[in-house]
């Protein structure tokens, strides 16, 4: 089934960043290190869905660039696929332009693939395989 896994947004620095969800009752997650993208995260529960913190880890980082060329604010939205495979083999078909053309392993093991802004209406959409 299709859904909002999480909203990715760019942050300067997720200590002050988080204070907004704790102040609001909201349970934020311990601070995790993503390498290969050079970003540190939160995640923030919210309902079905979660919002992300993200924060470069160094100057080259996708997250550093975003903040320079545009300030904080909301950097991708990510959909939960049924067939993760399936999806992008059907969107390389049509042309689609993704960011990478393989599917990425993130953290905990999670299959991904960002889909570029310019066919996307704007947006940079992350596709994440549902589990089970
Ligand atoms: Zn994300």
């Amino acid at each position: 089934m299709f859904s909002i896994d999480h909203l990715g947004i760019a942050v300067k620095s997720l200590a002050a960043a988080k204070g907004i969800y704790e102040k609001l009752g909201l349970t934020v997650s311990q601070e995790e290190v993503v390498e290969a993208e050079q970003v540190r995260l939160v995640m923030v529960p919210v309902g079905e869905s979660r919002l992300e913190l993200l924060e470069a880890t160094s100057e080259t980082s996708a997250i550093a660039k975003f903040i320079a060329e545009r300030g904080e604010g909301l950097h991708h939205v990510s959909l939960r696929v049924p067939d993760l495979e399936a999806a992008v083999q059907r969107l390389k078909k049509d042309g689609v332009r993704l960011v990478s053309e393989e599917i990425k392993i993130g953290a905990g093991g999670h299959r991904y693939v960002f889909v570029h802004p310019s066919s996307a209406g704007g947006v940079l959409l992350e596709l994440v395989e549902a589990k089970g």
